[in-house]
């Protein structure tokens, strides 16, 4: 299942208001189950070998209380409840959905106060008395270690009070042990369902800080390598991109396309019509460039002003001046007004493209010559990509330009 998007206003919003209560919005709700189906996995991987150890150890209290039924105790233990924690540990690994894997986990204490009850219920006199108190670390450990979800470690706790003063009142050989239960049964409850809101609250409090900082820090990167008025990749991203095709990553046999983009007569425009006419006119050639990107390692870059840069994976000559036709033509249909030219009445772009395989040239020298080609575009009257688009010519496979020495 994929992250759930939650933005920082959210989870701002979640910090500030966070009362007694635990759940949070469903957003953040599901952001904070996919992580703990994680964690909880962990969890149990980590503690199902100290849990059967010490549960396993409690065979020493049978054999010195109710010696009598240690061989009961013994199978119970090692062919029933063992093999069923295992299980369960094993069915939680595999990080299944919040009420399995919870109900899973409830199970291992579950299991574990049975099989002490049922052996408590076989015996009586004073030594059973004194065993059926095995019941109490189990409860602790249902509420503390095993971080149950709150509500399950409440539903969990309750069966385990139940079940136990359902046992113990009708076989306890003392009203004083009855007594005794009666108290420190509910106590400890009370207790651990309070350490495990107390746990749970905290849990889902670090969550969200976390959560806080991880996305300050995606915004951080985003803002880092993005332009702000257009969205496109900036300078920045363009080295990171240049940087990692250059050491080969992507294979040297790689042909790449560079097209370098400037809005034409943009002084003009922008003294005409204003600078928030001119951002917008700005941003919606960006969308242009933009939409022909055909996958995520193509690349469109504000190289700085209204000057544009799009990079091409595993494009040749060919395709890289049939797409900047394309966007030539998209950003002459949006039709934007240009009072101040002569030439044409609509704001336009030249393009300049330039391309060919890492093997012969690097990067920066693809880009010098789409920035040539630019030159060349304005030269033979702007609003045109140089070198020049002829349906014919572009299908044709395997033309390649140089980049100048
Ligand atoms: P040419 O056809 O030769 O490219 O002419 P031009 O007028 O487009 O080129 P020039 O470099 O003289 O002018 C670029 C203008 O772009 C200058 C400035 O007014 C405008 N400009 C640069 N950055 C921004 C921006 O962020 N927003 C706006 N609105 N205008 C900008
Ligand atoms: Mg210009
Ligand atoms: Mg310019």
């Amino acid at each position: 299942m994929s992250e759930p998007t939650i933005t920082r206003a959210e989870v701002r919003r979640c910090i500030d208001n966070r009362g007694p209560g635990l759940r949070f919005p469903p957003a953040v709700e599901r952001a904070f189950e996919t992580y703990r189906r994680r964690h909880q996995a962990r969890v149990t991987l980590a503690t199902i070998g100290p849990t059967l150890l010490i549960y396993n150890l409690f065979l020493i209290v049978d054999f010195l209380l109710l010696p009598q039924t240690f061989l009961i105790a013994l199978v119970a233990h090692l062919l029933v409840v063992t093999p069923a924690i295992l299980l369960a540990g094993w069915l939680v690994r595999r990080e299944p959905g919040l009420i399995l894997r919870e109900s899973l986990t409830a199970t291992i204490p579950l299991a574990m106060v049975a099989q002490i009850l049922f052996v408590y219920a076989l015996n009586s006199g004073p030594s059973a008395d004194q065993y059926q108190f095995l019941v109490l670390p189990v409860l602790i450990y249902a509420c503390v270690n095993q971080r149950l979800d709150f509500r399950f470690a409440a539903a969990t706790t309750a069966l385990i009070v139940a079940a136990y003063l359902a046992v113990l009142l009708p076989h306890a050989n003392t009203v004083a042990t009855q007594l005794v239960g009666l108290t420190i049964m509910p106590c400890v409850a009370y207790l651990g369902i309070a350490a495990s809101y107390r746990m749970e609250w905290d849990t889902r409090y670090a969550f969200l800080r976390r959560l806080q900082d991880r996305l300050k820090r995606e915004e951080a990167e985003l803002a880092a390598r993005h332009d702000p008025l257009t969205g496109l990749a900036n300078r920045y991203a363009l080295e990171r991109r240049i940087e990692s095709l250059q050491t080969g990553l992507h294979g040297s046999d790689l042909s790449v396309a560079a097209l370098m983009i400037d809005v034409d007569h943009f002084k003009a425009f922008n003294d005409h019509h204003g600078h928030p006419e001119g951002d917008a006119c700005l941003q919606r050639i960006a969308g242009a460039l933009y939409a022909r990107l055909r996958n995520d390692s193509d690349l469109a870059v504000r190289i700085g002003g209204e000057e544009f840069l799009v990079l091409l994976h595993g494009a040749g000559l060919a395709d890289a001046v049939r797409i900047s036709e394309r966007i030539r033509r998209a950003v002459e249909g949006f039709g934007i007004r240009h009072a101040e030219r002569h030439d044409h009445d609509v704001v336009t772009v030249s393009i300049g493209a330039m391309a060919g395989s890492l093997a012969r040239f690097r990067v920066d020298q693809l880009i010098d010559g789409a920035d040539s080609a630019l030159y060349a575009a304005k030269d033979a009257g702007r609003n045109r990509v140089w070198p020049p688009f002829d349906d014919a010519d572009a299908n044709a496979p395997g033309r390649t330009r140089h980049a100048p020495a």
